[in-house]
């Protein structure tokens, strides 16, 4: 882990802005400001809270978010300089809640009796299945692979997202009550039809991409495609 001096350091150059361009460059609108303000009062826990009340994807987020055309790039520190390291902040708020057996206990708000399915158990099929959760639906997720994460287990390479990081964010999601179904491909082991006489109410499609878009080179010489 970082050393604290070090963090408290770079969270001392953030600015408090009043209007901070790093939340705005960040897709899920996190509160940058405030979460580092809680590591400069040396209140960590708190800093945890404000980040997985956000988004209980955090520690995964720090670790491969392009935060140089986010978060990071958009902070006004690196007009004339260099800009506040968020991603390092975020990921070492992260990393001693891990040491000090830290959680976030997320609140359910029984609004909805709804028994959603979702096909795909990668980060949107999880999103969806956590804020659904938040309501106090009955969440299942489908994933034909044999272990869940999608694009995060099977896509990501293990030196950018260590997957100790990805079972804990299932774990939490399996706490939280959501339920996994593995090797259950739509099409095959199940159907809409299916889904639907088993009574579910609402299924959300979560599949993603999963043809690979191919490079168009040219041959140098022919400048044909090859
Ligand atoms: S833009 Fe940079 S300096 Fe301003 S609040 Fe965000 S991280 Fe801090």
């Amino acid at each position: 882990m970082e050393k604290i001096d070090d963090i408290l350091i770079e969270a001392s150059r953030c600015l408090n802005c009043k209007k901070p361009m790093c939340r705005k460059g960040c897709p899920i609108a996190t509160n940058i400001p405030t979460f580092i303000s809680k590591i400069k009062d040396n209140n960590f826990k708190e800093a945890y809270t404000i980040l997985h009340e956000n988004n209980l994807m955090s520690q995964i987020c720090s670790n491969i978010c392009p935060v140089e055309n986010q978060c990071m790039g958009s902070c006004i520190r690196g007009i004339k300089g260099k800009p506040v390291r968020i991603n390092y902040l975020e990921k070492f708020v992260n990393d001693w809640a891990n040491q000090n057996n830290i959680t976030y206990e997320v609140p359910i708000n029984k609004v909805s009796n709804k028994k959603v399915a979702i096909i795909g158990s990668g980060p949107a099929g999880m999103a969806c299945g956590i804020e659904l959760k938040k309501s106090g639906a009955d969440v299942t997720i489908f994933e034909k692979e044999a272990k869940c994460g999608g694009i995060l287990e099977y896509g990501i390479p293990d030196f950018r997202l260590s997957k100790d990081i990805l079972t804990n964010l299932i774990d939490k999601l399996k706490d939280m009550g959501i339920k996994f179904q593995t090797n259950m491909e739509l099409g095959k082991d199940i159907t809409l039809e299916s889904l639907k006489k088993e009574g579910y109410d609402n299924i959300f499609l979560a599949m993603g991409a999963e043809k690979q878009s191919t490079y168009k080179l040219t041959d140098e010489k022919t400048r044909k495609y090859p």
